[in-house]
């Protein structure tokens, strides 16, 4: 795919000074939300040819390396198997596996824009195997395989929402009160306008946490 969309889930976004796409952003807060802290990216995607010790993996889309600075190995094995939760295919890097520091490399499942080495991964994580070099046998959690993470399920912003709903309400309160008499003819066209959005925004429901079900 030569074209980089300008809109939607594959739209380029800059997330702590790394290119992640905006699907990948989402699962990544979605894994946040579900941990109850914030994860450190170390490497981001479509990184072509810029760290040769991840063989291609991150030359794509839906690729992401996680700091595990200050974890415990418990610590780790969580957020490894919360992160399959959430339908990303997480392993844990240790220094003696490869050319690189310990840390948490993921693929999310389904990305369409997956470098053929991240798909191979994904193949690889599917059939139980670790994903490195010698396909050893994997070692995390096997217990959410069939999880994907989906944009139509994302946490689109639920606390900004509810800002603006908040927001536009007082502003309907402000116009139906006196600060705008001899306004009239223009605040009724202002108030038409909030009165068509305020029902557009999204309800709660729709701002709920990544799917289990495989979907989509
Ligand atoms: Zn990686």
């Amino acid at each position: 795919m030569s074209t980089i969309p300008t809109s939607g889930p594959y739209q380029r976004v800059s997330y702590q000074g790394h290119t992640l796409d905006a699907l990948t952003r989402a699962a990544i807060v979605a894994l946040d939300d579900a941990l109850g802290f914030r994860l450190t990216v170390v490497q981001g995607s479509y990184n072509a040819g810029r760290v040769p010790q991840s063989a291609g993996t991150h030359d794509g889309g839906g690729a992401v390396d996680f700091s595990v600075a200050g974890m415990s190995p418990a610590e780790i094995a969580h957020v490894e198997t919360i992160g399959r939760q959430i339908g990303f295919a997480l392993y844990h890097r240790l220094p003696s596996q490869g050319p690189w520091v310990e840390h948490l490399h993921g693929i999310l499942i389904g990305n369409a824009y997956l470098s053929p080495a991240a798909a191979a991964q994904v193949v690889d994580y599917l059939n139980g195997r670790n994903a490195l070099a010698g396909r050893g046998p994997d070692t995390g959690s096997r217990a959410f395989v069939h999880n994907r993470f989906t944009w139509a399920n994302r946490k689109i912003g639920a606390d900004r929402i509810n800002r603006a709903r908040t927001l536009l309400t007082q502003a309907l309160a402000e116009l139906d009160g006196n600060h705008v008499r001899g306004w009239r003819g223009r605040a009724f066209h202002v108030r038409a306008g909030i009165t068509t959005l305020l029902p557009e925004l999204p309800p709660p429901a729709e701002t709920a946490q990544a799917s289990a079900d495989g979907a989509g």
